[in-house]
């Protein structure tokens, strides 16, 4: 990943999305907000108790930092599901300055309409930037053990090819900042979940230093969930950065015992500066 620091903020980007010309995107950390304690300081998540009005003056020193309007901002209510929305004209800017506008029940938004930045929201979960550059079309996904056992990155590309016509081939991926191998383990009840959603799992989660304990892989069973649904393992990056390693720099949940704010990943299809 890239990057950025300005006066105010820092936020990361995808080196292979940064080339395109047609799109925004960004990853946010937790530096240069207003926010205090747990959610110190850029907290982006209305729904964790933070107050309101810190949530939103975050939120705008993000939008200006990227240098995307704040009110193109597009969120959802995340909720660990396999739903993904398509997002248009009239979804731009849902659920920015209140949680209740927010496209409800839903864990990946897609879209193919300019100016509309579609928003991820993670603390430990990995957030998933998907765009085709030959379609125009891209997507934000949020990707916890329950929503990957689930597969919202499949649904999420497979709502690219269905609605859009997207060939799986041309898509690129970028996987942010969120539990690596070397943090995330999990208990005898998540192993057979992910045993029963995900066959054999080879690599993808393994026994864990302690009795009873698994290291679940998040990382490669999103990019392996990816590659089966076609994309090209050369067009994903995977940012290598756990959350849990660096919660200086990023919120973790467990790393602050589920207290904590939300930092976020957005895309957005920007519209040509000028028409011939
Ligand atoms: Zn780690």
């Amino acid at each position: 990943m890239i990057s950025h620091e300005n006066s105010e903020t820092k936020y990361y980007t995808f080196e292979n999305l940064s080339g395109f010309d047609q799109i925004c995107h960004f990853v946010s950390t937790r530096k240069g907000g207003l926010s205090d304690n747990h959610f110190a300081s850029l907290n982006t998540g209305f729904h964790v108790g933070d107050d309101n009005f810190k949530v939103l003056q975050n939120r705008r020193i993000l939008a200006n930092a990227v240098g995307i309007d704040i009110l193109k901002l597009t969120f959802a209510n995340q909720c660990h599901s396999a739903n993904v929305a398509i997002v248009n004209e009239s979804g731009r800017g849902k659920g920015v300055l209140e949680k209740e506008t927010a496209v409800d029940h839903t864990d990946g938004l897609v879209t193919n309409v300019k100016d509309v930045c579609l928003c991820v929201q993670v603390a430990d979960c990995v957030p998933i930037l998907l765009y085709d550059p030959v379609c125009q079309v891209v997507a934000a996904v949020h990707a916890g053990w329950k929503g990957t056992l689930r597969k919202i990155a499949s649904e999420a590309v497979a709502k690219m090819i269905q609605h859009y016509g997207c060939k799986a081939e041309n898509i690129y991926a970028g996987l942010g900042p969120s539990n690596g191998p070397c943090c995330y383990e999990v208990g005898p009840d998540v192993y057979r979940e992910v045993k029963i959603s995900l066959g054999q799992a080879k690599n993808i989660i393994f026994p864990g230093t302690k009795p009873d304990k698994y290291i679940f892989d998040q990382w490669q069973a999103n990019v392996r969930q990816l590659t089966d649904a076609g994309l090209k393992k050369e067009h994903i990056e995977q940012s290598d950065i756990c959350t849990q390693c660096h919660s200086d720099t990023f919120f973790s949940s467990r790393q602050d015992q589920g207290h904590t704010g939300r930092f976020m990943a957005g895309i957005m299809l920007k519209k040509p500066k000028y028409t011939a």
